[in-house]
């Protein structure tokens, strides 16, 4: 199974990829994570990608795409895997669609979660309270819901023409919007075991 979950910030896209990979038993690939834990540990590659990650801007595709060709040559992602927050740029489908065919790989899915505008900002504005994340600050959440939608909504409609998109509504309580991904994948034929 490879799936890729995608939404705009504060969809609650991290919560679900991580409880939806688990029960697939592939690991959940998130980028956003990959960066933070690098500007935790101070790594090069962190000290880069701050800057970036800061401003609510994306971090350049050279670094990302790299990142992620080596992340998903690991042994565990073998079986498959769930990219959580990647692609993001139509570049970056374009370098996916290079490491997977290389691979003689492809995507099965892609879920979309979808949340109202507002919902989102009042989301992100609650989880700054306790995330202790950089980029939680109203202005910062405000330009990344625009550079979501400027560089990112596109790639909807590209995995929609693909035939691998999957829409799911991303309101309401952790458990309920699992379900509803869950039963939407059991849908299309890929039942988790
Ligand atoms: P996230 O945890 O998915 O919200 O990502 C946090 C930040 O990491 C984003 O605002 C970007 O600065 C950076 N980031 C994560 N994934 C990507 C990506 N695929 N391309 C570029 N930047 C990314």
């Amino acid at each position: 199974m490879r799936m890729i979950f995608m939404g705009p910030p504060g969809a609650g896209k991290g919560t679900q990829a991580t409880v939806v990979a688990g029960r697939f038993g592939i690991p959940a690939i998130s980028t956003g994570d990959i960066f933070r834990a690098n500007v935790s540990e101070g790594t090069p590659l962190g000290l880069e990608a701050k800057r970036y990650m800061d401003a609510g801007e994306y971090v350049p595709d050279s670094v990302t795409n790299e990142m992620v060709r080596n992340r998903i040559a690991e042994p565990d992602a073998e079986p498959g895997f769930l990219l959580d927050g990647y692609p993001r740029t139509l570049a970056q489908v374009e370098e996916l669609d290079g490491m997977l065919a290389d691979a003689g790989r492809s995507l099965d899915v892609v879920v979309v979660l979808t949340v109202d505008a507002d919902e989102l900002v009042q989301r992100l504005l609650k989880r700054a309270e306790t995330s202790g994340r950089s980029d939680d600050t109203e202005d910062v959440i405000r330009h990344r819901q625009d550079v979501y939608t400027e560089q990112t909504a596109p790639l909807i409609d590209v995995y929609r023409d693909r035939g691998l998109l999957l829409e799911v509504d991303g309101l309401g309580e952790v458990d309920e919007v699992t379900a509803r991904i869950l039963s939407a994948l059991d849908g299309r034929g890929s039942a988790a075991s």
